[in-house]
């Protein structure tokens, strides 16, 4: 039987509704428990670990994800998977985060959570959470993991964590991989789809990672962008990266200005990722004249990239102390699976 472990950091899978305020606050693991006595027919051994004060996920932050890496990283070889019990409003930055955090990682890391309580005569939360438990345990017909990789499994869907995206804060499918196939679908039973889940490698060792830094902004272009507020963040010594959001396959106006910016802002070594503002599809900045511009100025390409998956690989490279040019590089390679090349 496989051994997990559920990590529960907080998120309103665990919330309960204050009295007084009638606003969700976050309550304690056992509390949790005790709602889902289903676990207990799981096909797991279950041991639990609960952060000492759960948090809405609006208060995630990269400490966080270290003190997560660092619980992984201490249990890694007592346990088969681990389920990761998380608010939705950041799970996509969280579980993007762990894609580069938990390098050689060789073991399911499933990001579970849901859109109501589990109190809640409606709950989304048992059936998110069980699977999730489920799929942490699965294994091949070789005893491996099916899935040796950090996903959110999400309203019947399992998705890679580093492609993976809110896209909605009322439905019960409250996440998307708009540029990667499913690894898995749960219906009434669960299908896996192999061909795009990252095979598991006998040699991979766990290294863990724990530096990111977050001396990072995201610009999103919009008609009207003005040059003295774009100045002030690119010529701003606290940024040393850019998120750009920019129109379709990664256009910007050919306003003169805006190259001679970004330009200078390449100089003076902060590294600029092209991201298109649409939720599908690639950034191809040599396709029109008002890509071409970018490109001359020294901005790179996040191809398919999510927003989540570039801005945390950015700040993981940047955590590392790279150069500039190797963190241009790396953000051209697919480090988990995050780029379609
Ligand atoms: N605000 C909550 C959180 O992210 C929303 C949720 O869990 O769905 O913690």
């Amino acid at each position: 039987m496989s051994k997990i472990l559920l990590i529960y950091t907080g998120g309103t899978i665990g919330m309960v509704q204050n009295k007084e305020t009638g606003a969700l606050e976050s309550c304690d693991f056992d509390s949790l428990v005790k709602h889902i006595p289903e676990m207990e027919q799981c096909s797991a051994e279950i041991d639990t670990f609960s952060f000492e004060s759960p948090i809405d996920s609006s208060d995630m932050n990269p400490e966080i994800w270290g003190k997560i890496v660092k619980v992984i990283a201490d249990h890694y070889d007592s346990y088969d998977g681990f389920v990761i019990l998380h608010g939705t409003d950041t799970m996509a930055f969280t579980a993007s985060a762990l894609c580069f955090m938990l390098e050689g990682l060789n073991k399911p890391v499933i990001l579970t959570g849901s859109q109501l309580p589990i109190h809640s005569i409606r709950t989304d939360a048992k059936e998110n959470m069980i699977t999730a438990i489920e799929i942490a345990a699965a294994k091949d017909i070789d005893g491996h993991p099916m899935v040796p990789e950090v996903c959110i499994y999400f309203h019947e869907e399992l998705m890679r964590g580093c492609r993976s995206t809110k896209i909605s804060a009322s439905n019960l499918a409250a996440f998307a991989s708009n540029n990667y196939p499913l690894l898995a679908r749960s219906g009434t039973d669960i299908t896996y789809y192999p061909e795009y889940i990252r095979p598991f490698n006998p040699d991979s060792r766990l290294i863990p990672h724990y530096k990111m830094d977050p001396s990072i902004i995201i610009l999103s272009l919009f008609p009207g962008f003005g040059r003295e507020i774009v100045d002030g963040v690119l010529k701003n010594d606290a940024v040393k990266g850019v998120i750009f959001r920019t129109f379709g396959s990664g256009n910007a106006p050919r306003n003169g200005w805006l190259e001679e910016s970004l330009s200078e802002a390449v100089s003076n070594g902060k590294v600029i990722v092209n991201i298109s503002q649409c939720a599908t599809g690639f950034v191809q900045m040599e396709k029109y004249q008002t890509g071409r511009g970018l490109l001359d100025a020294g901005v790179i390409s996040g191809l398919d990239s999510t927003v989540e998956a570039a801005l945390t690989k950015l700040m993981y490279l940047l955590g590392e102390g790279l150069s500039q040019s190797e963190i241009c590089r790396k953000m051209n390679l697919s480090l988990a699976g995050e780029i379609t090349l």
